[in-house]
């Protein structure tokens, strides 16, 4: 770890407000009220090392994540799911195409939102090669960065998706990134957080214990 690396925080969000689809299982944990989500806005829209993204694609992605970002002047990254597109209760072609036009980036998070471990040839080409296509497409301008989705990685994968060219790679592995790096964890904000919870275990500073056990999470990921 270089010494003066700038602290990045990474907050993710998911869906914001009642789904307008089924959700998957294990799925309803990382959706949160839209007071919720303002709240959590107001706690990290001063504080220069968050950055913002959303996954999923859901269509609360622009009918209330995106006004909440303008009102407050912020940008963010959404990884979309290619496979999802104009499906109900998930984001539009042409939403993705406003996301663009209000300063967002979008970024992708596959085509069907399966676990990116493991796969064989043709489902890696799918979602890995396809999906970025896809939405480069929609959104008028190459599609660098990724989410992997469900948050797991191996060494192959992380392989796999340099080779690609990716030039940032998101994780869900809560804790403190640095600016620049390659590999980006994020905290998930979930159904129970609050604007406290937020500033306490993300942007409070990390106990040493703590850290060390995220760390190790991501090497024990990054080694496999
Ligand atoms: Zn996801």
């Amino acid at each position: 770890m270089s010494m003066g690396a700038r602290t990045r925080i990474n907050v993710c969000f998911h869906g914001i407000g009642t789904p307008a689809r089924v959700l998957e299982t294990g799925e309803a944990p990382y959706w949160i009220d839209h007071r919720t989500y303002l709240d959590v806005l107001d706690a990290v829209a001063e504080d220069p090392r968050v950055r913002i993204s959303f996954d999923d694609g859901n269509s609360s992605d622009i009918e209330l994540g995106l006004p909440g970002l303008l009102e407050r002047g912020l940008t963010a990254t959404f990884f979309v799911l290619a496979g999802r597109l104009d499906r109900p209760g998930s984001l539009g072609t042409s939403d993705v195409q406003a996301l663009r036009q209000a300063g967002m980036t979008i970024g992708t998070h596959g085509m069907d939102h399966r676990p990116w471990r493991g796969l064989d040839a043709g489902h890696r080409r799918r979602e890995l090669e396809e999906a970025r296509q896809v939405l480069a497409r929609i959104a008028g301008t190459p599609v660098t960065e990724a989410a992997l989705p469900l948050g797991r990685y191996d060494r192959e994968l992380l392989g796999h998706l340099r080779a690609l060219g990716y030039t940032a790679v998101h994780t869900s592995d809560r804790r403190w990134a640095r600016e620049g790096s390659w590999l980006q964890p994020r905290f998930s904000v979930r159904d129970g957080d609050t604007a406290e919870t937020v500033r306490t275990t993300m942007l409070g500073r990390q106990s040493p214990a703590r850290l060390a056990e995220r760390v190790l999470v991501g090497t024990v990921k990054r080694l496999r």
